[in-house]
């Protein structure tokens, strides 16, 4: 017994626990063994990886990894504070100007993750005063920006542009900024964000317009340039908030602008301004990455000839791959939809225990009822290993009657 498990100022976490098993949505971490690879180790089983969103297999690509090993032993292992103190590393300013090439912007603010530079900006842009438009899918970061933000939150109907114009006419004769913000791909149902459309009633009613590009970077527009180039809305989108954690591989967040915004946010984004920047190996990881997006643009080809081949043998099979009470997945997130929590979970595990890694999610993360679980394609699955994984999907559900 360790020195603090018998202290009750706690037990109503454990209460909480305890019923989180009771109704079989209590979960064990499980652990990788090896590296973030389309067959990998986890808890010492050999699965097929559908969870991970290492998109393009940049996680451990091997070129990736030599930069991050060479800045590592020219730069050292930490960059030892904040930006604004001393941690501003001339590689932080290197990884800053080639995304902002990249994605045709005049400049770049690098944060320590997605999560932090959706929060921060949001929170930074906006005050009391002002409004906030957000489709009511959007992640959990936007979320949390807008409350600590303060400002009035108005939540739009999923992909409702008419529903936003609607916000936007009530509250056109008030004073203050508003911001329509919306996921460019959502992150549980794999569909994509009406990011032309909302840009051009915002731009109709004067509010600025922002996207959550996480799930798009690396896999929507031109070389994976995001939601932005995949709509042709270059201009239009004041605020692109993307991911270096995702199919870049490594970790960090991006927000892509104006000159004035990126320098607004270098005086007022508090991760940037309380939290110690990347090592400085993350910063190579990524302008690494980003020279592989611009070089390989077959990676993103396979990461799409694996998507339409494994929904299309899911929706072949007969599973509900969403599209009827849910929204249909346009991208390679793959929801195969359970409906009750319970279910889906020990789905999730079943695969598991057969060799085949799919996360299960329910509520809060998605709607009640609407339990399932979700993969994720990647563009380094091989078609022996897909064909695995749906043989496996199919004996595994038929005898748990999630397909009949
Ligand atoms: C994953 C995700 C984030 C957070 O990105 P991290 O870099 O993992 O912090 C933000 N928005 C969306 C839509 C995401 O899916």
């Amino acid at each position: 017994m360790t020195e603090t498990a018998r202290r009750p100022q706690l037990a109503y976490l454990t209460t909480v626990l305890n019923e989180l098993r009771a109704n079989g949505t209590h979960f064990k971490l499980r652990v990788l063994d090896d590296q973030q690879a389309p067959v990998c180790h986890y808890d010492g089983r050999e699965v097929i990886n559908l969870a991970s969103n290492n998109y393009l297999g940049l996680a451990n690509h091997p070129k990736l990894v030599e930069a991050s090993m060479a800045a590592t032993r020219a730069f050292g292992v930490g960059s030892g504070a904040v930006r604004t103190i001393a941690g501003t590393m001339r590689i932080h300013m290197q990884l800053e100007e080639k995304i902002a090439r990249f994605k045709n912007v005049e400049a770049c603010v690098v944060f320590q993750s997605g999560f932090a530079a959706n929060a921060g900006t949001v929170s930074a842009i906006l005050g009391k005063e002002d409004f906030i438009l957000s489709d009511e899918l959007n992640h959990a970061s936007i979320i949390d920006g807008a409350r600590l933000s303060r400002a009035k939150i108005k939540v739009f109907r999923h992909k409702d542009v008419a529903h936003c114009e609607e916000l936007l006419k009530e509250i056109a004769d008030q004073p203050g900024h508003k911001l329509v913000i919306t996921d460019g791909v959502f992150s549980m149902d794999g569909d994509i964000g009406p990011v032309d459309k909302l840009a051009a009633i915002a731009e109709k009613y004067g509010a600025i317009m922002m996207v959550d590009d996480a799930h798009a970077s690396g896999v929507l527009g031109r070389n994976g340039r995001g939601s932005v180039d995949h709509f042709g809305c270059h201009g239009k989108v004041d605020v692109q908030v993307g991911t270096l954690s995702k199919a870049i591989g490594a970790l960090g967040g991006y927000v892509c602008g104006s000159k004035d915004l990126i320098d607004y946010l270098y005086h007022r984004a508090r991760p940037f301004l309380f939290s110690t920047s990347h090592p400085p190996s993350v910063a190579a990881t990524c302008i690494a990455a980003f020279t592989i997006l611009e070089k390989e643009p077959e990676r993103i080809e396979r990461l799409w000839t694996n998507t339409r081949y494994f929904q299309g043998e899911l929706k072949r099979t007969g599973f509900n791959v969403g599209g009827v009470n849910t929204p249909a997945t346009e991208t390679p997130i793959t929801p195969i939809i359970v409906g009750d929590a319970r279910a889906a979970m020990d789905f999730s595990r079943a695969l598991f225990d057969e060799g085949v890694l799919g996360t299960g999610i329910v509520f809060p993360t998605v709607p009640e009822g609407k339990a399932r679980i979700r993969l994720i394609l990647t563009s380094e699955h091989t078609k022996a290993q897909l064909d695995q994984a749906l043989e496996t999907l199919e004996r595994v559900a038929k005898r748990m009657e999630i397909l009949r």
